[in-house]
């Protein structure tokens, strides 16, 4: 049994108008409340991740509402610029006080709003100088093809937004240690109903350390139901490629669902 901390993000998109996102965020911290002992801290951390227009609503909720269960927030973006004279942008800086983290490089971004692995790691360097933890996306498109064309797209992702935040004065080291954790997710799975199975997940976990050559926290997401969600953190594919939590689209809009999930991963890695 491992004693690593394991990690399961609710990621909300744009699906919820500021004020639902907000009695979401309660209904979910209620029902965690009920079904756990939350005077002991929980195995598990659980982040939302809102959209921006709640995540200070959402955060101060939490804080004020319910103080005792840790959740925390994230934020599903950040600016690739400073602070300063960038309209509608929300600078890393900003966010700092406000969420815990920032999931940079999600692929509904890369694809639709043609986010480069450039932007992708000038937007890690913006959250690790701010202080912050980054969640970088990872994801190839090869549903069906081998191992060795996945391991190629993850690799260059990863070689790309490396070099991207170097020169945006933030170095591997830095990044390493600023807590990054990586979410694994492929996009031919991502809202698709059809998720990776929890081997192929293992795997890209596998590519993904040794590329980094280093032992980060990585999170599957792509169509994970309460059903599935135990087999991930459970898995330990080819290679031993160990899955350290989720990240949640569709199943975290149901409190009652995305609960189940979190309850999964905690029983599944036996403690409290
Ligand atoms: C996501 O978009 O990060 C995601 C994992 O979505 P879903 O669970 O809906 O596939």
């Amino acid at each position: 049994m491992s004693h690593r901390q394991r990690i399961v993000v609710a990621n909300w998109k744009a699906n919820l108008p500021p004020g639902e996102e907000v009695a979401l965020a309660g209904d979910i911290a209620t029902e965690l409340a009920r079904q756990h002992d939350v005077a002991a801290p929980m195995s598990v951390e659980v982040l939302l991740a809102p959209s921006h227009l709640a995540l200070v609503a959402v955060t101060s909720h939490l804080r004020r509402e319910h103080p005792t269960i840790g959740i925390g927030t994230v934020a599903q973006d950040v600016s690739a610029a400073e602070a300063g004279a960038h309209t509608g942008e929300s600078p890393a800086l900003h966010l700092l006080g406000i969420a815990d983290g920032v999931i940079v490089g999600h692929s509904e971004r890369r694809r639709e709003r043609g986010e480069t692995d450039r932007v992708v790691g000038a937007k890690l360097a913006r959250v690790v100088a701010a202080g912050m933890r980054p969640i970088l996306c990872l994801g190839d498109d090869v549903r069906d093809g081998g191992g060795a064309e996945r391991a190629a797209v993850l690799e260059l992702q990863w070689t790309a937004a490396l070099v991207s935040a170097a020169e945006h004065g933030v170095d591997r080291d830095a990044l390493v240690a600023s807590g990054l954790v990586v979410a694994y997710e492929p996009v031919w799975a991502i809202g698709s109903g059809r998720p990776a199975t929890p081997e192929t997940a293992s795997a890209a976990a596998t590519i993904i350390r040794n590329a980094a050559s280093a032992d980060l926290p990585i999170l599957y997401g792509g169509s994970v139901e309460a059903g599935g969600a135990a087999a991930y953190v459970a898995s330990r594919g080819e290679g031993g490629g160990r899955i350290d939590g989720l990240l949640v689209g569709g199943a975290s809009l149901r409190a009652s669902k995305f609960v189940e999930i979190v309850t999964a991963v905690r029983t599944s890695v036996g403690a409290g």
